[in-house]
């Protein structure tokens, strides 16, 4: 792992992966769609490399949140953009990390999967990038990991949501529940994870005791709706909140 502080900003980029790495400004869509400031710059300069993991504030609560485990879902990748141009000039109560890009490869690519994989389907399986993150999630000893997609209509689910299971970890469920009243979006839940998806990223992290969501927000695969980085920032904002992480 590769360690560098961005120290006139205050924040901490580690790579954490080096097989994915991308040139995401090739994405023109998702360029059109992020402001050009200082700090996304170097974070799309970061992002060549690998995937990076950002670092805001200190101590505890550790929350978690993840975008572009599928590169073409570009709502949540911007959201996380602007999520963290904005908490660095937050007071936090704890510590945030930010993974805006999971697989820049992929994002460069405006692409769901990377080398072939569903890294959605595939976070039980060792080297695979969503199985680094839980083990960089079990390192860190993060208290609970939010993931943000997005889901074109008439697909699976299609419409605005969060999805949790209860099982093993009902503080899953109890942080969907907030963020499903708080934004809104549907309440979408199952009695244990592992049951009805196989190898998703929320649903490995819940079975190892880590409370975990997932966010779906509605845009076309590949481009952006208007007003669906605004919806996924409103996720973001409320799985923060759901914590009181931001004084
Ligand atoms: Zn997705």
């Amino acid at each position: 792992m590769v360690f560098s502080n961005l120290n006139d900003i205050g924040l901490e980029i580690n790579i954490i992966s080096y097989e994915t790495g991308g040139r995401v400004e090739k994405n023109d869509v998702l360029m059109e769609n992020i402001s050009k400031t200082d700090l996304n710059i170097a974070i799309l300069k970061k992002v060549t490399k690998g995937t990076a993991l950002i670092k805001l504030g200190k101590r505890n609560p550790k929350l978690m949140i993840t975008a572009g485990i599928h590169g073409n879902e570009l709502p949540p990748q911007i959201a996380s953009l602007n999520l963290i141009n904005e908490l660095i000039n937050s007071k936090l109560r704890g510590t945030v990390y930010v993974v805006p890009f999971s697989i820049p490869h992929a994002t460069m690519e405006n692409s769901r999967r990377f080398n072939g994989i569903d890294m959605n389907r595939a976070a039980s399986k060792l080297g695979c990038l969503s199985n680094n993150l839980l083990k960089i999630i079990k390192m860190l000893k993060i208290d609970a990991v939010s993931d943000f997609h997005s889901t074109k209509l008439k697909s699976n689910p299609g419409r605005q949501s969060v999805f949790c299971s209860k099982k093993p970890c009902i503080k899953s469920y109890e942080i969907a529940r907030y963020i499903s009243e708080n934004t809104p979006s549907e309440l979408i839940f199952y009695e244990k994870a592992g049951l009805y998806y196989k190898g998703a990223f929320e649903d490995e992290c819940n079975l190892a005791g880590i409370p975990a969501v997932t966010c779906e927000v509605v845009s076309e695969n590949g481009e952006v709706d208007p007003g669906s980085p605004e919806k996924s920032y409103n996720q973001m904002i409320s799985f923060l909140n759901y914590f009181k992480m931001i004084k």
